[in-house]
């Protein structure tokens, strides 16, 4: 594919009243492809088609990585310090542009406009000043005198070129949450948008280009996985690969990065337990339970296994039916509605098929099971699941959960263990204890107990098993954005 110079501001779309930039941003300019490919809302898909957004292949991802390299010794010798400027005006632009890029997010991915708005996108932007602020105050430990007298100190230095890929059901916010540390750190980057949804990470060239971020330093190469992200994650010209997504596409992407041994960061899929224990308060389970059809289900996090203790299954079902009868699926910028479409008509499929299987497989369908128009999906709880049962172990990413029941903690443990992902684990006990034996005993990356969702950006992030490598959040993300230096100097020798 032929890169051409765009005019300086390239092409651009109207969408939802905002101006949302369709080239890819190189080297602090916009460059359209001869192709282009096609953004349609979930919202109407059959009737609403968004953009036609620059599609990109090797040619583009050379010319991203070429100007990300030339970038990075300058920025690189910013220092902390240095850096900080350009990202807080680059949080504060995001911050300033939250409405904007919740009308944009909302229509492109189908998320809902309230929680884009008052949540998620503030996130985003919560992401680029966190990581600018740790960086500059708290990434050095303090140096350690070894018995002969040496000075032993660690260095974080930047790794180089980072190539960051993630996925549409939060495109902006998850594409903040690996550029943020990449650049705190040092780093110059490249941005592989994802082609379902690419309309805010667009815009996030143009909030680097208003906070002065010198050109190079962020790049975003649109196109599809195959065109435009293989050639990036694969391109020997970068020294990180931070990837989130499906764990199928990430065997591909470590493949490709194994080629040039590229250190690899992945944030993968889940299949996450909800456990319910009968010592827990069961308004709050089961209004927790209920928000796991958040997003349509396309959430990784999501607790979509509900394992409940026998002894309490009726008034947890009771209260969880009636919650879910609460739900509005609907347009997802009206206020009243719970969740919105699914992504895309691939997903749907997806969804459909999965619940077939379940059928298949023996599960008892409690209710929905059914596509509501369009990509409209009805809430969906499984019951009386066979253990070998596909649902119970491949992740659906659709508003479709499971329920099963445990005897005691051991099953319960058991049960919660019993897939190949390990991302997240909820649990609702009253019992101190309790939580404490069973979030040492379950696999999972993060543990929420009466709680669900939050968490401290100083704390490690990520996925057990196949839910993903390595971790991120406070210093995890420096310990993988960085080239982690020891330097150890007998300061006694130096003259000046
Ligand atoms: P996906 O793996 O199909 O695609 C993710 C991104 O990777 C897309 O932008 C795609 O274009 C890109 N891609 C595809 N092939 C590539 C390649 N060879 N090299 C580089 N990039 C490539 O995933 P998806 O269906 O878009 O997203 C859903 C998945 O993401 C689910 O499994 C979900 O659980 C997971 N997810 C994980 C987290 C987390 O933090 N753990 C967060 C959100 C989503």
């Amino acid at each position: 594919m032929a890169l051409h110079a765009a005019e300086r501001a390239g092409a651009r779309v109207e969408v939802a009243g905002v101006s949302v930039p369709v080239d890819h941003y190189i080297d602090g300019r916009r460059v359209a492809s001869d192709a282009r490919f096609e953004v349609r809302s979930p919202i109407d898909w059959e009737a609403w088609k968004l953009a036609d957004v620059a599609r990109g292949g090797r040619a583009e991802v050379d010319a991203a990585v070429q100007a990300a390299r030339r970038a990075f010794p300058e920025w690189a010798t910013l220092g902390a310090e240095g850096r900080h400027g350009p990202l807080s005006r680059l949080a504060d632009a995001i911050a300033a542009a939250v409405a904007e890029l919740a009308q944009v997010e909302t229509v492109d991915n189908g998320s809902l406009y309230e929680a884009m708005h008052e949540r998620v996108l503030p996130r985003g932007a919560n992401n680029i000043r966190f990581f600018a602020d740790f960086a500059r105050d708290r990434l050095e430990s303090a140096p350690r005198t070894l018995a002969g007298g040496e000075r032993n100190r660690v260095r974080y230095d930047p790794a180089g070129v980072v190539a960051v890929s993630t996925p549409w059901n939060a495109p902006f916010m998850l594409a903040t949450w690996r550029v943020g540390p990449a650049l705190a750190a040092g780093n110059t980057v490249i941005l592989k948008p994802p082609e379902w949804a690419p309309l805010t990470c667009s815009m996030l060239g143009d909030l680097a280009e208003q906070a002065g971020l010198p050109p190079g330093v962020l790049n975003i190469v649109h196109g599809t996985g195959s065109e435009a992200g293989a050639p990036l994650t694969g391109h020997p010209g970068v020294d990180r690969v931070a990837f989130t997504g499906s764990p199928m596409t990430a065997r591909t992407v470590y493949g490709d990065a194994a080629a040039n041994l590229t250190p690899v960061s992945f944030e993968l899929g889940g299949k996450s337990p909800f456990v319910v224990f009968e010592d827990a308060d069961l308004d709050a389970a089961a209004a927790t339970a209920a928000y796991q059809y958040d997003n349509s289900g396309q959430v990784c996090l999501a607790g979509t296994r509900l394992l409940v203790q026998r002894s309490i299954l009726e008034p947890f079902l009771a209260r969880f039916r009636e919650l879910v009868d609460e739900i509005r699926v609907g347009d997802p910028r009206e206020p009243e509605t719970t969740y919105g479409p699914l992504i895309h008509p691939v997903a749907l499929e997806r969804v459909t098929g999965h619940v077939a299987q379940a059928l298949v497989d023996g599960a008892r369908l409690e209710f929905g099971g059914r596509s509501l128009g369009g990509l409209y999906y009805a809430p969906t709880l499984f019951s009386e699941v066979p253990p070998d049962a596909e649902i119970l172990h491949r992740e659906v990413f659709g508003p479709v959960l499971t329920l099963q029941t445990f005897a005691d903690e051991d099953e319960a443990i058991k049960l919660a263990n019993s897939t190949e992902y390990g991302l997240a684990a909820t649990i609702y006990t009253g019992s101190e204890a309790r939580a404490e034996r069973v979030s040492a005993a379950v696999v999972a990356g993060t543990v929420w107990v009466n709680c669900f969702y939050v968490r401290d950006l100083e704390t490690p992030f990520g996925g057990a098993r196949q839910s993903g490598i390595g971790r991120e959040g406070g210093h995890h993300s420096f310990d993988f954005y960085c080239d982690v230096k020891t330097v150890c100097e007998r300061t006694s020798l130096f003259s000046g």
